[in-house]
């Protein structure tokens, strides 16, 4: 469907038939133009056109021709569609005459005051429309609109500029007054006011009303009578007379009327222009812009828009040429695409109330078959928030598991339920953020615990002042990441060493109290299980804390308690036996030093003895063999008293160096013997420690792999070989040492080689001892043997 044309042709007395050829029934006109008389205003190669329309006005009454053009148009306005009809053709071809009519007779009326009429007659007939009938009349001369019912309109001045401007609702010119029109009379005083002022207007500003375009549009919006109903409909009837099509030759126009005839040529071939454009389907840009009608009658030519065309002609031969430029123009206009669509908008305010009355008709609906389905308790307002505290406490009941399901209600609810779900959801991320941020933490504290493994090296060297070295690697007090200890903490365990409920423990701290609770603060609407947890370790950590510790507590809530803390309350509690032992071990261990220096003294000093001896026995051989020599009978020297005194003297010395240096040469293997048990106890006491610490605060799997191999048994200390090497047993040797030198110096060999044997059998038979041997200082264990058997050889023979 495309723009509907109708060609009129204006009665005439001269009509020249031979020249148009109206042919009725197939609605097409045959222009026949001779040649010899029109060669240089027609083209020469054709002499005759045909043109199909879509229907012919000839000599036909107005009445018919309001039929034939508006009456089915003018009808689709109260149903939203808009439509134009315009006139197109020469001056006095009678645009006037069909679009407004001659007023001195009532059937002479045109288009616009039957159309007026006919919407009015609708508006009364059609009792559930609310019809509202706008109208207003444009003029545009020389590219200038003029506002023809200003004088209606208090508002407007005459001479405001008016501009043509788009929205929404389509093309509108702002400024033209627009008129509500209650009952036809009203309406077609407009329409005259308008007439008269067209004419005024072209007498007072000279102007050639022929030369202007006129366009009187009738608004329409139909709203239905029933509040239900929220849509409404507008359009708008654009009837519009244009300026008179012929061309400048014609008149041989100058000056003003030239420049008007140039304006209004120019205008028309725009809208030719455009309409060529608008029949191309491919064409993008469609230039309506280019002059005020085109512009004007943007949502109004084709489209959407229901679009009529009348060409006017004369039908006069002399007027030949012209009637066929009219033609071709309407054969143009024939091929612009029209699809009219109707101009449907909602009412917000009538929606609100429509939906508001839709509600309160299904909650109704819903009341009744509540009562219906016995289901009277539900309710279906929007919650309030006791009610979404309900729902949260059953969410967290479900997640906890103490409920089963989750009994849903109403759509309400159920939103509410996933919106809740979505809250914890969120929580719980915010939370395993927090603790991965504590892990962070917690790389810190393994650096802390790191430094509790120098902390703790410390204290036992502090103890063991000078013993040893420092504990090699290979030692280390590994950590589990705070999450895993959370989730693996043993329950039981816990309570083991907890013993008693935290709340009946006094000495925890308001600090203590607050760090310990936080967690469970903000967890325990979420997931109240690792709170539990949680809570069993606080009171663990708890009942094994000592005052001390409560002070050292930093501000980290939920780790286990500091080891260095924990370590020294081990060593006095369940790590208290092999802690006595090896400080004990390190006694004798410091005890072997003591005495490896004193010998080591000791030997020196035999040792200048003995060159101090060796001098002076050199000096007395000296003298003897400067006096001369004495020899008895075994041809040996005699020597004088001092010099055998010191010959004797110089043998014991060197006797004892012997001997010194043989036990410090055993004493040296006791010592590093005692320092590898020294070591073995604090490795043990430190492996044994990790264990408790670890078991008490990890899992066995967050716990490191102590290597059993390498601990020894408790107890499994050589006291006897240590006591046997005591002080006392040093000066018992000593003082028979001494008693045996005294009364058979050669013997000293022989009881240092006993001594030494009863030495080796000690050692290893507390090697081997296999149960703990209670440390007791044996004053004098030189073995039963020897001392039973007092060295009968010290009666040296
Ligand atoms: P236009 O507006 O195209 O310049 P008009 O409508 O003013 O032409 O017509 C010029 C004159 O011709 C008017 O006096 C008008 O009454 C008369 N006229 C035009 N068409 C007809 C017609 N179909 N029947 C009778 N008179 C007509
Ligand atoms: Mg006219």
């Amino acid at each position: 469907m495309g723009v509907k044309v109708l060609v009129r042709i204006r009665t005439t007395n001269n009509f020249a038939p031979d020249m148009i050829e109206c042919s009725l029934h197939d609605n097409t006109i045959k222009i026949h133009t001779r040649r010899d008389q029109h060669k240089e205003a027609v083209n020469n190669q054709h002499s005759d056109w045909m043109f199909k329309v879509d229907g012919i006005l000839h000599d036909v009454p107005q009445e018919v021709v309001y039929a034939a053009v508006a009456k089915k148009a003018v009808a689709s306005t109260i149903n939203g569609f808009s439509s134009t009809i315009m006139c197109y053709g020469q001056t006095g071809a009678g645009k006037t005459h069909t679009m407004t009519g001659a007023t001195e007779k009532y059937e002479y009326r045109g288009i616009i005051p039957r159309a007026i009429q006919q919407i009015f007659k609708e508006v009364e007939e059609q009792a559930d429309l609310a019809l509202t009938v706008y109208v207003s009349y444009l003029e545009i001369y020389n590219e200038t609109l003029y506002d023809l019912l200003s004088t209606m309109s208090d508002s407007s001045a005459p001479d405001t500029q008016m501009i043509i401007v788009e929205d929404s609702h389509g093309v509108r010119i702002k400024g033209l007054s627009i008129h509500m029109v209650s009952t036809e009379e009203d309406a077609l005083n407009y329409l005259f006011e308008g007439e008269t002022n067209r004419i005024i207007a072209s007498h007072t500003m000279n102007k050639n009303s022929s030369r202007s375009h006129c366009i009187f549009t009738i608004y329409v919006e139909t709203r239905w009578r029933q509040t239900a109903e929220v849509k409404y409909l507008t359009s708008k009837l654009n009837l519009v007379d244009l300026a008179g099509s012929e061309r400048l030759g014609k008149t041989g126009s100058e000056g003003q009327v030239m420049r008007e005839a140039m304006y209004i040529n120019k205008s028309l071939s725009f809208l030719e222009q455009t309409i060529i454009a608008l029949g191309e389907a491919k064409r993008g840009h469609i230039p309506f812009r280019q002059s005020k009608l085109t512009h004007a009658l943007k949502d109004s030519i084709g489209g959407t828009c229901n679009t009529i065309l009348v060409a006017n002609i004369y039908g006069e031969a002399a007027q030949i040429e012209e009637t066929l430029s009219t033609l071709r123009f309407a054969s143009r206009m024939k091929c612009v695409p029209a699809e009219p669509v109707a101009n449907i908008y909602t009412d917000p305010v009538k929606l609100i109330h429509k939906l508001q009355n839709d509600i309160q008709v299904l909650q109704d609906e819903l009341a009744m078959y509540n009562i219906l389905g016995n289901r009277r308790q539900v309710s279906y307002e929007t919650l309030t928030a006791n009610q979404i505290r309900d729902i949260k406490a059953q969410i967290c009941r479900y997640l906890e598991g103490t409920v089963d399901e989750i009994n849903i209600t109403n759509i309400r609810q159920l939103r509410e339920t996933f919106a809740q779900f979505k809250i914890i959801l969120l929580q719980q991320e915010q939370e395993i953020e927090a603790t991965l941020r504590k892990k962070y933490i917690l790389i810190d504290k393994v650096n802390r615990e790191t430094s509790f493994i120098a902390d703790v090296m410390g204290l036992l060297n502090s103890e063991e002042s000078q013993v040893g070295e420092l504990m090699g690697e290979g030692f280390g007090i590994g950590l589990a990441p705070t999450s895993a200890k959370a989730k693996k903490i043993k329950v039981k365990k816990s309570r083991d060493i907890a013993g008693s409920n935290k709340k009946e423990r006094p000495s925890v701290s308001g600090k203590d109290t607050e760090m310990l609770q936080q967690p469970k603060d903000s967890a325990q609407d979420v997931s109240p299980k690792p709170v539990a947890s949680r809570v069993i370790t606080a009171s663990a950590i708890d009942s094994v804390r000592s005052e001390s510790i409560v002070k050292m507590e930093d501000t980290r809530p939920m780790t286990p308690p500091g080891k260095s803390e924990i370590f020294d309350m081990f060593k006095a509690e369940k790590g208290s036996e092999i802690n006595r032992i090896l400080i004990e071990n390190k006694h004798i261990l410091i005890e072997k030093r003591t005495n490896m220096k004193d010998l080591t003294d000791r030997i020196n000093n035999v040792k200048e003895e003995i060159d101090i001896t060796n001098r002076s026995l050199n000096i007395k051989k000296r003298e003897r063999h400067l006096q001369g020599e004495y020899k008895n009978e075994h041809d040996e020297p005699v020597v004088d008293e001092d010099e055998f005194n010191l010959i004797i003297q110089l043998k014991d010395l060197k006797r004892q160096y012997r001997s010194d240096f043989n036990t410090l040469r055993d004493l040296r293997v006791e010592v590093q013997y005692c320092q590898k048990l020294v070591d073995q106890c604090r490795l043990r006491l430190l492996t044994e420690f990790e264990i408790w610490y670890n078991e008490s605060f990890l899992t066995a799997d967050d716990t490191q792999q102590v290597p059993q191999g390498d601990s020894i048994r408790r107890g499994l200390v050589p006291f006897s070989r240590m006591a046997a090497l005591e002080e006392d047993d040093k000066e018992k040797f000593q003082r028979l040492q001494q008693e045996i030198l005294m009364e058979c110096p050669e013997s000293v060999s022989f009881y240092r080689a006993r001594m030494k044997l009863e030495e080796r059998h000690n050692y290893t038979r507390a090697m081997n001892q296999p149960q703990p041997i209670t440390i007791h200082k044996k004053p004098g264990m030189i073995t039963p043997s020897i001392k039973n058997k007092p060295p009968s050889s010290l009666q040296c023979s």
